[in-house]
């Protein structure tokens, strides 16, 4: 009964799947996006979702390989897509990346700085390395590259005034929940929260918007170790409410809608997508 009840689950999620992807409309036709960290996990599902939308989408990763895979996979499924190898950490690449997609497809329209790491370790314990290697990449990364494709959209606005831009920054509600075996996780998504709301109140102008999703616990390879251990997972699932983790489909969605006109006045917001994760700090005994 409880295969079978697995089973129909897994079997509910596929149709889903399947759904959310072949029912989209063309809402990105003829725009051009980067998704950092792109070649698997929820920046894979942005990348999928924007390319099914009309999207023409650089999947750029610090792991080249996967990202050549990730987008022959893209490729496969109609989505016009190129391979970029960039780590957002480095002024350099990111400012290299901005330059070739520019040259590859003549323009940039949508970022979707994806790219995130986490390293677990107690407060007192928490090496100075861990923790800038975190922060490089989930702050200064954001920060790099957000800063380099609005560049280059201020500049396109300039040329054909109205064109505008999007840029989405991949929270958590980490940013606001804090857990201290990842206190430096914790502070760069904090982080991210607050130089997302700096950068739509900078671009505001120029018809750039920003804004940033925060995921509750979504099943990527990160989340997929935790759920071989049952208690592990237990404790994930008893502080969701809705009772299951979330698909990175459901999160490509909402960067998908954040990009599109369909999301034309929202600037400076995070949205959470975690299963009513967040609403739990509002409860109280009864
Ligand atoms: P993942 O580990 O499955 O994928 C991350 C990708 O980023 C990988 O392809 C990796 O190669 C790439 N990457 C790592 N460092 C990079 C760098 N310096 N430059 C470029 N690319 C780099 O992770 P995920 O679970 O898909 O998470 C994606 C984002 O979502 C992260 O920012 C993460 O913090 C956030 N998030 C995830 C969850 C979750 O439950 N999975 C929850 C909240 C927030």
């Amino acid at each position: 009964n409880k295969e079978h009840k697995q089973l129909s689950q897994e079997m509910e999620m596929g149709l889903k799947r399947v759904m959310l992807v072949a029912g989209v409309s063309q809402r990105l036709l003829g725009k051009v996006a980067i998704v950092t960290g792109g070649a698997k996990g929820i920046g894979y599902a942005c990348a999928s979702c924007l390319g099914h939308e009309g999207c023409k989408v650089v999947v750029a990763d610090i792991d080249e390989q996967g990202s050549s895979r990730a987008v022959s996979q893209l490729q496969l499924e109609g989505v016009l897509a190129a391979a970029a190898k960039c780590d957002v950490s480095k002024k350099h690449e990111v400012d290299q990346l901005v330059a070739w997609t520019v040259q590859t497809y003549g323009a940039l329209d949508i970022l979707i700085a994806n790219a995130g790491i986490v390293k677990g370790a107690d407060f007192l314990d928490m090496s100075q390395e861990d923790f800038d290697a975190v922060l490089n990449v989930n702050l200064k990364g954001v920060f790099l590259t957000g800063q380099a494709a609005a560049r280059q959209m201020v500049e396109q606005n300039k040329m054909s005034p109205g064109r505008g831009g999007a840029i989405i920054n991949m929270s958590s509600v980490n940013a606001v929940m804090a857990i201290p075996t990842i206190a430096g996780y914790n502070a760069s998504k904090g982080g991210v929260n607050n130089l997302t709301r700096c950068m739509a109140l900078s671009l505001a102008a120029h018809n750039i918007r920003v804004n940033g999703i925060g995921p509750g616990s979504i099943m990527t390879e990160v989340l997929a170790a935790v759920a071989s251990d049952k208690s592990a997972m237990n404790r994930v699932l008893s502080r969701t409410p809705m009772g299951r983790v979330g698909d990175p489909l459901e999160i490509g969605q909402i960067a998908a809608f954040l990009a599109s006109d369909a999301a034309s006045y929202i600037t400076g917001q995070i949205l959470y997508a975690d299963g009513g994760r967040m609403a739990l700090n509002y409860t109280v005994p009864v």
